[in-house]
């Protein structure tokens, strides 16, 4: 047995279908959002109502595995009552802990909700020690999530500096802001993850066919703009300002960033070594299927890392199985590597 700590492997939910698929498939947490605005999942037909948490609560605490509400959009104006509500709503429910950017919303719960372990969202786009540090002297947060723009050395020098866990992402697609930060969705369409809960609103996201110089033409649209334009023959994808093509000086390309995936798998021991506390899968808005295979391949590698230590074999089935889930079939280490400093 390795003496290493094993990290927790945290998996998304975006309803109780995935968070049985999570489960079953050996994640230590899962993180869901309620329905409505109070979270950065807010898409139509995902999250949960308290019916549906009080299954899910049940399904996952039978199996030991813990329950993570996020309530990590920012409030807007007077009323905090949505927000509120929610935090009461998980204390009362046993969630295990809530994931919070808002320091407003981390005021009330140390003060209304104190036994209820606070996390901080990757939404609070706090990329320093200093910043965790602060949060957890005024608030008592327990956990911080990383947004995916720091380096693996930076990660490390964060973990040593603060006795709050930390929890980085471990898979699945790359928003290239520093999260909390970015306002693409809501220069189009007048809505975005921090305020309103989602990216790309997909009541303003139009798709239109058009005939050019004989070919036949896919245009998406997030309200008039234009961000991307498909042949017939190529595979689209869902469009989010970040990850469209434009013309810029005469060429189209993705001018913001490539569709793909982080896949930090092969840092795992790693990441162990350096003292993370947590992974973190993204997907909420994915199906149980994805969740299921995400969870399998990371539950897999996380027992191997337990039994065999910082040595541990990968299997190629992993990457194989990550590199076919990911955007546009292809994955990266992101920000964690970055050979040219
Ligand atoms: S536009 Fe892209 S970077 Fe910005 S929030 Fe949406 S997915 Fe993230």
């Amino acid at each position: 047995m390795s003496d290493l700590l094993i990290p927790e492997l945290v998996c998304p939910a975006g309803n109780l279908p995935a968070l049985r698929a999570a489960v079953d498939s050996g994640a230590d947490c899962v993180y869901v959002g309620l329905k409505g605005d109070t979270n950065a999942r807010a898409f139509p037909g995902l999250n949960f109502d308290r019916n549906a948490l009080s299954d899910g609560l049940r399904h996952a605490h039978g199996a030991g595995c813990k329950v993570l509400l996020a309530i990590n959009t920012y409030t807007n104006g007077a009323d905090l009552s949505r927000w509120t509500n929610a935090i009461d709503l998980a204390a009362e429910m046993g969630i295990d802990a809530i994931i919070v950017g808002d320091p407003a919303l981390m005021a009330y719960a140390s003060r209304v909700q104190p036994s209820l372990r606070l996390h901080l969202s990757v939404q609070g786009s706090v990329t320093s020690h200093a910043g965790i540090n602060f949060l957890q002297r005024e608030f008592g947060i327990q956990r911080a999530v990383l947004p995916r723009v720091l380096s693996i050395e930076q990660i490390e020098n964060t973990v040593k500096n603060t006795s709050v866990e930390i929890e980085v992402f471990g898979f699945g697609s790359l928003c290239v802001m520093v999260e909390g930060r970015c306002a693409l969705s809501a220069h189009a369409s007048g809505e975005a993850p921090n305020l309103d809960g989602v990216c790309s609103p997909a009541r303003h996201v139009h798709w239109s066919e058009r005939k050019e110089s004989g070919h036949s033409w896919l245009d998406a649209r997030l309200a008039t703009v234009l961000v991307d334009s498909y042949r017939a023959d190529e595979p689209s994808s869902y469009p989010t300002i970040c990850k469209g093509r434009f013309d810029v000086c005469g060429k189209r390309y993705h001018a913001f960033e490539e569709p793909t995936s982080l896949n930090a798998l092969s840092l795992l021991p790693h990441l162990a070594r350096i003292g993370v506390r947590a992974v973190k899968m993204e997907g909420r808005q994915r199906g149980p299927a994805y969740t299921a295979a995400v969870t399998r391949v990371w539950r897999a590698a996380l027992d191997a890392l337990a039994q065999q230590g910082a040595t541990m074999a990968f299997d190629p089935l992993w990457f194989t199985t990550l590199s076919s889930l990911a955007e546009g079939q292809t994955d990266t280490l992101g920000a964690y590597s970055r050979p040219w400093k």
